[in-house]
């Protein structure tokens, strides 16, 4: 005899699809205002005209969850005063500042969790509560970017307490990567937080390391790796986009590269300034991503980190998306582009999720 559950499925009429966003800095918006709650249209409509430094507001927890969005990895980002372009306040000068920056987005992504449609991912069984084609909440997998607001690394395990899974050591270069603009190897703090990071069982973030500390850290971290934002360097020649000895090193890793949804990303000649958003398109996001799993041999190591918030908006992003509720339109393109539906499974959230299994407790 049948149980009632398994009959149950069948009354099913749509397959549970979801996506993953591997990069979304809300608590960095949080803290320049933004209210990560409110749908991104209303915020346009608080901010008009547009904030240049900001964009044209595509990110609202109404959004993500219309858009099947379940799982994004959200940012602890403090931002160095020594950058050399990107001016932020507030921006850290020590390490305790640093410190300080990334607890006030820990302290605004626990006030976010007690609202009854977001939950912290922290385990494997976080997955499962969120993966639950009848009820509609959003994970949230915290990932800091930038590794100086860890003070010691001894003391990358007090954070991986607090909530973080993920951490990517760069951003420009920090006291312990050469970073985007900034290259170099890892420091001697660097190479020590490898260690303690695998001691730990912190997922490696390796979007924005220069090339040598990249390869170094390969070396000395033996736990799970991701690439959350990083394009291909064949079609964007810049050492912010990742080369084909490095994709395929991740790859040889197991490791998932998220495909940043912003135009200067997906296209090398792509301003701005151009009023040409047009330009850009979701065939320039299969390109990359296709890229990734031609280099893979497979399609089980491409996935999207959006970026959405980080700086752009709906002016920089692809033609066809307008809000993150438009991101199973990324499905479609590739639907068009030939693809199965298991492979489009697996890049818009799939991939991501087996990678989590792995690697968290
Ligand atoms: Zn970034």
């Amino acid at each position: 005899m049948k149980k009632v559950g398994a009959v149950s499925r069948f009354h099913r009429v749509k397959p549970f699809r979801f996506i993953v966003d591997a990069h979304e800095d809300i608590a960095e918006n949080a803290m320049q205002g933004r209210d990560f709650r409110l749908s991104a249209l209303e915020k346009r409509r608080l901010e008009t005209p547009p904030d240049s430094h900001k964009g044209v507001a595509t990110l609202g927890l109404p959004e993500l969850l219309q858009g099947d969005v379940r799982i994004v990895f959200a940012t602890l980002w403090a931002a160095p005063c020594n950058a050399p372009e990107d001016k932020v306040k507030p921006c850290y000068e020590t390490p305790q500042q640093a410190y300080d920056l990334a607890r006030k987005q820990l302290e605004y992504y626990n006030d976010l969790a007690k609202d009854p449609r977001i939950i912290l991912i922290r385990s494997r069984t976080d997955i499962d509560r969120v993966l639950n084609p009848d009820s509609s909440r959003l994970g949230v997998v915290l990932l800091m970017e930038g590794a100086d607001p860890i003070v010691t690394p001894k003391q990358a395990r007090e954070w991986f307490e607090a909530g973080v899974r993920i951490v990517g050591p760069a951003w420009h270069a920090t006291r312990y990567a050469g970073g985007t603009h900034m290259p170099g190897p890892l420091t001697e703090l660097g190479r020590e937080l490898m260690k303690e990071m695998e001691k730990t069982g912190l997922i490696l973030d390796m979007s924005h390391m220069a090339e040598a500390s990249f390869f170094e850290a390969l070396e000395l971290f033996h736990g799970p790796v991701i690439a959350s934002h990083s394009n291909c360097r064949t079609f964007v020649p810049t050492d912010r986009q990742l080369s084909d000895e490095m994709i395929s090193a991740l790859v040889a890793h197991e490791g998932v590269i998220g495909t940043a949804l912003y135009n200067g990303f997906l296209q090398p000649d792509w301003k701005q300034t151009d009023a040409t958003k047009s330009k850009v398109t979701l065939a320039d996001v299969v390109k990359h991503i296709r890229h990734v799993c031609d280099l893979a041999g497979d399609r089980l190591h491409a996935g999207i980190g959006s970026d959405f918030d980080g700086g752009f908006g709906a002016e920089s992003i692809p033609a066809e998306l307008d809000t993150a509720a438009d991101l199973r339109k990324i499905g479609e393109a590739f639907g068009e582009a030939g693809f199965s539906q298991t492979d489009i499974d697996n890049i818009l959230g799939g991939n991501w999720v087996r990678l989590l299994r792995r690697a968290l407790p």
